[in-house]
């Protein structure tokens, strides 16, 4: 994942967590409404907020030995510790929409998953496969990140550009913003189905593509900002999506636009042919031996 400057979350406590439903929204997705246990030490910030998520595949022992801090080198190497087949699976995920407790009902946090490859034939990754699969009650950890889209106070003139996997935080960044908020938002989805549409402010206006069977993900969002004009200045732009639009996004704005890279938030949410995590600190921690 490459990032660019973050705004970091309250705490990065373990928040321990289960599966309240599931709902199958269109081909592609899958909403997991995650709550209950520990929900109340969890802290909204909206926008692109993202987290970790353990996903128990070896049972729910292995996620009782996570150690504090996961997430960062020394507590991934901890983490290695665990024994295959106990060992949680980590992926990153966002915030797609929080709820905050009402009268008995306590919290809630609905995540979507894109349903990738097949569970069926094996080629979808394990966190795919479990968003498909997992029943309420399934117990799962998280430990939250922040957001990576971080404009300059008082611009809420935007760009967006991303492909599914960044459907949820897109939608999320239009419902952060103010009412009055402008600009456009370019959003690739693998069928016209799998197009779910949020509310936004009636500024910003939202551009749908249908990625074709001979397209590789990401690419024709990238030929949309390519094509199209870019709001007057000043704005900010959001790229996130498969690694080679969100910094083909940041390299069309800054190296051939010249907009100012603090002007632009992205992130690669996910490689083609390459299981997450890609972190620079999960691979050198990775490399270390868990002794
Ligand atoms: C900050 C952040 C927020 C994210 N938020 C979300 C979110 O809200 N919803 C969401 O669905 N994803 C989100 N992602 C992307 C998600 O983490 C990856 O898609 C992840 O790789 C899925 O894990 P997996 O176990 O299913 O597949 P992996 O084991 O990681 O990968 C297995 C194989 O599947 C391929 N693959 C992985 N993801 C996709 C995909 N989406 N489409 C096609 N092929 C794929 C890989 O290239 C690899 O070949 C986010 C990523 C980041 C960094």
């Amino acid at each position: 994942m490459a990032f660019s400057k973050m705004v970091k979350p309250e705490t990065t406590e373990l928040v321990h967590l289960e599966v309240l439903r599931t709902e199958r929204l269109a081909p592609h997705w899958i909403r997991v409404t995650l709550g209950g246990r520990e929900i109340s030490k969890f802290r909204p910030m909206g926008y692109d907020q993202w987290f970790r998520l353990f996903i128990p595949v070896g049972g729910e022992a292995g996620l009782e030995r996570v150690p504090a801090k996961a997430h960062k080198m020394f507590g991934y190497l901890k983490f290695l510790r665990i024994p295959d087949g106990e060992r949680p699976v980590m992926r990153n995920y966002t915030v797609r929409a929080y709820r905050p407790a009402a009268g008995d009902q306590g919290a809630e946090i609905d995540v979507d998953f894109v349903l990738h490859g097949s569970a069926a034939e094996g080629t979808a990754g394990p966190a795919s496969r479990w968003a498909e699969t997992c029943r309420p009650g399934e117990h799962v950890l998280i430990i939250d990140e922040g957001l990576t889209f971080n404009p300059e106070r008082g611009t809420d003139r935007v760009v967006l550009v991303g492909d599914e996997t960044a459907l949820p935080a897109m939608a999320s960044i239009c419902a952060s913003l103010p009412s009055t908020a402008t600009g456009r938002a370019i959003i690739e989805v693998p069928s016209a189905d799998d197009a779910l549409e949020f509310e936004h402010p009636s500024g910003i206006s939202i551009e749908w593509i249908t990625r074709t069977p001979s397209s590789a993900p990401g690419t024709l969002a990238l030929a949309a900002l390519r094509d199209s004009a870019l709001p007057s200045e000043p704005f900010h732009a959001y790229a996130a999506g498969e690694q080679a639009l969100a910094s083909g996004v940041r390299k069309r704005l800054v190296g051939e636009r010249g907009i100012d890279k603090n002007s632009v938030s992205f992130c690669g949410y996910w490689k083609i042919g390459a299981s997450s995590p890609a972190s620079k600190t999960a691979r050198e921690a990775a490399a270390e031996p868990a002794v």
